[in-house]
């Protein structure tokens, strides 16, 4: 798994996604158009459910992609769970927390904010306690690897809590999946959703998403209709389940993509792809203390993310400047802080085909040079 010549002197994409492409991926994406309808197309429809649960680690029926961004994932997520003034609890440490809570109150959630500062994760045993205040509580929502800040959220033990209650468990997988340790099923997570342009390395465009059976009994219970069409789950299994019935046009050439990605992360290896991006966050951070440099996450702390690094801007740096230069002398970009970490830090995307060693010395050798300007 290397990036050669070629690709590098195309842009090198070290920002918080998209990541650049493998030529497998890039190859599927200019295939010949077929028909959404066409059985062939169902034979990849098939590949990509069931190597999604490879993925998510679940045995979920329902596990399929949405079409749109990982936001559309939050969407459906939201718009499939939420009845008006259901109570949600959401758990708010960055802008995709964020994203979560104003998702689920314009569906007419009842919504509890649990909040800390951006940088930190939660004690998991507080949100527990938090759980048990809130009555007839109908779903916890929290994002496992907040990109907005490099933090890495523990969820095992709220999962483990969760699974033996009737409240569903939502997870924000959109920057962990194929990068960290994910089990869907062992850990109680109800409904996760993910996108391809983070660790899959496939371009943005899907969301990778999985219902299990609980979250399919809550919501067939549902006393009025999914307000949005586009994301109605009941109308959606009719096309990704066996009758195949026409919903609207599938993005065949992303999904022909994702399928290719999918095939390229089962071919690694679970266990292997979460080891190469362990090794080489590690190996970032090393390089960033030689510089100098230090991370957002205090790392005595709080769970540093591997794939997606959040640095301190040094006092003195032009944060705007800096990365234009990056982009336009060594066409490798990098991301900027949002929201109150905005001039304050930046995110360096390390994500999958994207986690190399190599590429991440050249990155160093690159980058010191605009620091000592
Ligand atoms: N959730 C997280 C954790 C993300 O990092 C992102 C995007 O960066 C999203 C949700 C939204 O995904 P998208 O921009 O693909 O809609």
């Amino acid at each position: 798994m290397s990036l050669n010549k070629k690709d590098l002197s195309i842009k090198t994409l070290m920002g918080p996604g998209p990541t650049n492409l493998h030529k497998r991926v890039r190859d599927a994406l200019s295939k010949e158009t077929i028909s959404h309808l066409d059985p062939e197309f169902f034979d990849v429809l098939n590949s990509i459910s069931s190597l999604l649960r490879v993925v998510f680690q679940t045995n979920n029926k329902v596990t399929f992609a949405v079409s749109g961004t990982g936001s559309s994932g939050m969407e459906m997520t939201m718009a499939n769970v939420v009845e008006e003034k259901d109570k949600i609890l959401i758990l708010k440490c960055g802008e995709f927390g964020n994203r979560m809570s104003d998702s689920a109150s314009r569906y007419g959630a009842n919504v509890t904010e649990m909040e800390i500062a951006w940088g930190e994760s939660f004690d998991q045993l507080k949100v527990i306690e938090k759980i048990k205040t809130i009555k007839d509580l109908k779903a916890v929502a929290l994002v496992h690897a907040e990109t907005s800040t490099g933090v890495l959220q523990d969820i095992e033990i709220i999962g483990e809590y969760l699974k033996n209650t009737d409240i569903l468990f939502i997870v924000d997988a959109v920057t962990s999946l194929a990068g960290v340790q994910l089990k869907v099923d062992e850990w109680g997570i109800d409904i996760c959703y993910s996108g391809t342009q983070k660790c899959l390395s496939v371009p943005p465009g899907l969301s990778p998403i999985t219902f299990s059976e609980k979250s399919l009994s809550i919501i067939k219970k549902r006393k009025n209709k999914v307000s949005s069409w586009y994301f109605d789950l009941s109308l959606l299994v009719n096309y990704w389940g066996e009758d195949r019935v026409y919903h609207h046009t599938a993005p065949v050439n992303m999904l022909f993509a994702l399928n290719e990605g999918l095939k390229l992360c089962c071919e690694e290896g679970l266990a292997n792809r979460f080891a190469r991006h362990a090794d080489n966050g590690e190996h970032f951070d090393i390089r960033l203390k030689e510089l100098g440099l230090a991370s957002f996450v205090n790392l005595d702390k709080y769970k540093a993310l591997p794939m997606l690094k959040s640095v301190i801007i040094p006092d003195g740096i032009a944060d705007l400047q800096l990365r234009k230069d990056l982009l336009s002398n060594e066409m490798i970009e990098i991301g900027g802080g949002l929201g109150p970490t905005k001039g304050k830090i930046w995110r360096i995307g390390i994500m999958g085909f994207n986690s190399e060693k190599a590429l991440i010395d050249k990155f160093f050798n690159k980058f010191k040079l605009y620091l000592n300007q």
